[in-house]
């Protein structure tokens, strides 16, 4: 949620109010879609109001600014006609799927009803201000040439934007003031659609909002003309009876989906990239199983067999037969502790990839101890030294 000040509140027709907001400095932008809806709520008479909602009808290429239209009609919206510069607007949003998404869609027809047009101002303004190549094809539907809001923006849009093309449907009355445009007269029929696409509705996304009797008549016509469920997209300005249909789903959904992707891919690659780093290398494994010379082929047992030759000789304490066998079985142990931590060493290093130097214990000669003379006394006491 945001608050925004109002800037203006003015009618622009006798039925239709533009609210003109602007951002409070310093705020993160607002980030919307062209078509998309935002939920706002005020203060009036001191009193908080529900929230409503109204499609956008800025351009989100217009940043720090919004821009709303209403059919004044009921309690809310003449509220909001009241308005004064300087009050505050919560802005909830946005919200919805009615959008125009420039990158993929080659040729559109909007098809507006009324104050419908509100989403179709912020899709044409931003194909515009974008230099879109999209080809647009507008109706726009008005009971009189007095009650067409937005005039001025979508004659100057057409006269920047090469491929928009604006048709006004003008329910009855005169239509003087719409002298240069290309002006049909009555409802919007199939007649005059078929006019004005040269009958051809293959490759066309049709996009319509507008009152609940003018969206049912549409869809109508243009499944006659075999247009394709999918190829239809509405927004319906009530809840209930008529939900929105054929949501665009465009790239911050796809990217959210293919970054999800990539990230389990990519995991699974490291995985098993990790598992495979750990297996030894073939060769070493069969020569700790079967090679019989892994044992002194070993560094560690070098450097052992190395210690013990350049032990001195133990000739100033004769050690006793058992000592010596213990410390020559000491030694053998020693040797095969050695061989087996050897080999163990040599399937680590081969996982490892690199070769680790074990610190060589160096164990000190068996000290044997000489033999002892003792002495008796006549009265019986025996002294050793
Ligand atoms: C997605 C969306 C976009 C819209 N965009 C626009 C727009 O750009 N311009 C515009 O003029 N209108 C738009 N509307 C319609 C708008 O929200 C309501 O028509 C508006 O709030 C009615 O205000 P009010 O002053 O006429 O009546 P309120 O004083 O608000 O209410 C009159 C009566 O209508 C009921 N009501 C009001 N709003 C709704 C609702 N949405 N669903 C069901 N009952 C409701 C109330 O409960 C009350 O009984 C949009 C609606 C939706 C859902």
């Amino acid at each position: 949620m945001q608050k925004y000040i109002v800037k203006s509140a003015n009618q622009i027709t006798d039925t239709t109010l533009l609210l003109n907001l602007e951002q409070k400095p310093g705020k993160a932008p607002f980030l919307y879609r062209p078509g998309q809806y935002a939920a706002i709520s005020f203060y009036h008479k001191g009193r908080p109001t529900p929230a409503r909602c109204f499609s956008i009808v800025s351009s989100p290429t217009d940043q720090g600014k919004l821009q709303f239209g209403m059919r004044t009609k009921g309690h809310f919206t003449k509220s909001a006609a009241k308005l004064k510069p300087g009050d505050l607007v919560k802005v909830r949003g946005p919200y919805g799927g009615f959008v125009l998404d420039i990158a993929d869609s080659d040729d559109v027809v909007f098809l507006a009803g009324g104050i419908g047009v509100t989403p179709f101002m912020s899709m044409v303004s931003y194909a515009t201000s974008t230099k879109s190549s999209t080809k647009i094809t507008m109706f726009y539907s008005c009971q009189t040439q007095d009650d067409v809001p937005f005039l001025d923006e979508l004659r100057a849009d057409e006269q920047q934007n090469p491929n928009l093309k604006v048709i006004y449907v003008i329910g009855g009355g005169v239509t003087d003031k719409l002298a240069g445009l290309s002006v049909a007269s009555g409802h919007l029929s199939l007649d005059i659609i078929n006019a004005a696409l040269n009958n051809n509705y293959d490759n066309r996304t049709f996009y319509v909002c507008g009152p609940p009797p003018y969206m049912n008549a549409m869809a109508k016509s243009l499944r006659q003309k075999g247009v394709g469920k999918n190829s239809i997209i509405t927004e319906a300005f009530a809840q209930g009876s008529h939900p929105q249909t054929g949501k665009v789903q465009s790239w911050p959904y796809n990217i959210y989906v293919l970054g999800a992707a990539s990230l389990v891919l990519g995991s699974l690659a490291v995985t098993i990239s990790d598992m495979i780093k750990t297996l030894p290398p073939q060769s070493l494994l069969n020569s700790a199983n079967l090679s019989p010379t892994l044992t002194s082929s070993n560094s560690r047992q070098r450097d052992l067999d190395n210690l013990v030759n350049s032990l001195p000789p133990l000739a100033s304490s004769a050690p006793s037969t058992a000592a010596v066998q213990a410390s020559d079985q000491a030694a053998q142990n020693d040797a095969a502790a050695s061989a087996t931590a050897a080999a163990a060493a040599a399937a680590a290093s081969a996982s490892a990839t690199k070769v680790v130097s074990t610190p060589v214990v160096v164990r000190a000669p068996v000290a044997v101890p000489a033999p002892k003379t003792c002495t008796t006394t006549q009265s019986g006491v025996t002294t050793c030294v």
